[in-house]
């Protein structure tokens, strides 16, 4: 028998027009390429949304067609999250940072005919025109005077675009199952693979984030949205903005420590999420300046794991911490390390200690620990094992891709290594790509990252697999150290000695000017690797 409910669908329009009609001054402010700012609210967002849509369909763009986006956070870009979902087409980012091959092949595959692209990224694209044989329209996100688009066949500006269209549009209803958003991980191993969202997992996705056991905003937060736009839907920030009536600030291209720390003082940010490289500038801003972060007071870290040190500086600055999990195929928020009453009432350290790992199993988000064996392993805290998860909000498949990649049971193999505790936090301890591992065993690389990170004048440090004669592999510490005050080998080993186990202990440590990064801001340990494998033998 079933129930007597409506059957509304759970769709991103709805969360617009929610915003649109009770919060419609609410503000969206966002800063622009050349340092300006934009201010407007959520009745003027929403109508310019809806006449974007129109503009599409007239555009002859169709429910299920492919809208592609290479832009940064900013109002325009907010306009087409809702525009082009909100009509049945699906809005697809494209990472700006990635190579220009690796744009040329997501592009391609992703299918768009029409392209939105920031007046800063013209000269990326123009000299791939040629090989993107499917786009055939350009439309350069900008005022009329932005129009730079030479080289871009058929190209227009975003105004004079969205004239072509009429805020009398309606939002069409549809299967909340429908597509919404595409968007690609960044292909670490291989090309990189098109995770496609849709409106009913985007809005689960966002109504769990916000709650208090969550991200816990509402109307009064301020929300600071870093994450890109063009990554995992901005880590659901506008969403989350929409459907709280929370004043948006977007903070555009610039991103550095100093624009940060002015855009969080100067809007009042409450609340942000970001990578902790974000958090390295800009604590290092606080440190030069002597600044101050207030109002912000929670900030959801993650993408890759949060140094101690960072956790109880940021406390330092009024701030939490809120440690979360998560990866493009989980929309992509998994975990989130906020506290229940047992761990809020164990004594400070154990509690610290607890709320450091990458966060907590929250309902939505079912995980499971499998060891080498097949046997799920304990919640012990200790025992590792692969991580799998199942939920509303986990990608089944990628986008073009025949084959499923869920086991029998619907688990989605995260890729991860990972323990979790008798009170439901997880702790990431590797990628297994990444597994360090020594005679059979695993040692968690980064464990002992997070333990370097401590010493005094350690600015970054990785840990890498070297090829060992005879352990196979043994852990290798590469660091950036301060200028000013590098630490010596032995002040690192000795620090990392009485802290991990005794065959834990990295065989060499190096140090590096710089370590590669990936582009979505991460170590890119593929590089260390291919460097530094065969250290240990002398290679
Ligand atoms: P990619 O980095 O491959 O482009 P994602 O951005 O989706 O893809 O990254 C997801 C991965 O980032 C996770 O599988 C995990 O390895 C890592 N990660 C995310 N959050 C954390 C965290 N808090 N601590 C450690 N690793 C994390």
């Amino acid at each position: 028998m079933l129930g007597l409910m409506q059957d509304v669908p759970l769709l991103i329009s709805g969360l617009l027009d929610y915003a649109e009609r009770y919060h419609p001054d609410a503000e969206i402010v966002s800063r622009e390429d050349d340092g300006s700012e934009h201010r407007y609210g959520y009745a003027e967002a929403a109508r310019r949304a809806r006449r974007l849509a129109a503009a599409l369909s007239a555009a002859g763009v169709r429910p299920g067609d492919r809208v592609a986006t290479l832009a940064m956070n900013h109002h325009r870009h907010f306009e087409l999250y809702f525009g082009v979902s909100g009509m049945g087409a699906v809005l697809h980012t494209v990472n700006p940072r990635l190579f220009a091959a690796q744009i040329e092949y997501i592009v391609d595959h992703g299918g768009a005919r029409i392209l939105f692209v920031d007046p800063a990224f013209v000269p990326l694209i123009t000299p791939l025109v040629p090989a993107l044989r499917k786009v055939t329209r350009y439309v350069v996100l900008g005022g009329r005077d932005a129009l730079a688009g030479d080289g871009l066949p058929q190209a227009v500006d975003y105004e004079t675009f969205l004239a072509e269209g009429t805020e009398a549009y309606a939002w069409p209803s549809f299967d909340e199952r429908t597509a919404s958003t595409l968007c690609y991980t960044s292909g670490t191993t291989g090309n990189p693979k098109g995770v496609l969202y849709s409106h009913r997992s985007t809005v689960l996705h966002a109504l769990s984030a916000c709650q208090p056991g969550s991200f816990g905003l509402s109307a009064e937060s301020v929300l600071l949205a870093i994450p890109p736009m063009f990554h995992a839907n901005a880590w659901s920030f506008p969403y989350l903005a929409a459907m709280t009536g929370a004043k948006l600030v977007l903070p555009g291209a610039r991103i550095d420590g100093e624009s940060l720390q002015d855009l969080i003082s100067r809007e009042r940010a409450t609340f942000t999420v970001g990578v902790p490289t974000i958090f390295t500038m800009l604590l290092e801003h606080l440190r030069r300046t002597g600044k101050s972060i207030a109002p912000l007071t929670r900030a959801g870290i993650g993408g890759s794991a949060v140094p101690r040190a960072m956790i109880d500086e940021l406390a330092r600055h009024g701030c939490t911490v809120l440690q979360l999990w998560g990866m493009t195929e989980t929309s992509p928020l998994g975990t989130i390390a906020t506290p229940t009453p047992p761990v809020a009432a164990l004594p400070e350290a154990e509690r610290a200690d607890v709320l450091a790992q990458q966060g907590r199993v929250r309902w939505g988000l079912d995980v499971r620990i499998v060891g080498e064996d097949g046997v799920p392993a304990p919640h012990d805290g200790k025992t590792q094992g692969a991580l799998w998860v199942r939920g509303p909000w986990v990608a089944k498949g990628y986008f073009g891709a025949d084959a499923d990649v869920l086991d029998d049971a619907g688990w989605f193999p995260t890729g991860d290594v990972a323990t979790l505790d008798g009170h439901g936090y997880l702790r990431i301890t590797d990628r297994t790509k990444d597994v360090i591992k020594s005679g059979g065993e695993w040692i968690s690389s980064l464990e002992i990252e997070n333990l370097a990170c401590d010493v005094p004048g350690v600015r970054q440090a990785a840990v890498i697999a070297a090829y060992h004669p005879k352990w196979e592999e043994r852990p290798l510490l590469i660091i950036v150290a301060d200028p000013e005050h590098p630490p010596t080998r032995q002040e690192v080993l000795d620090h990392l000695q009485p802290r991990i186990a005794k065959w834990w202990l990295p065989d060499d440590v190096v140090a590096v000017d710089a370590l590669p990064m990936t582009a979505t801001g991460k170590v890119s340990k593929i590089a260390l690797r291919d460097r530094f494998r065969n250290h240990l033998i002398g290679g």
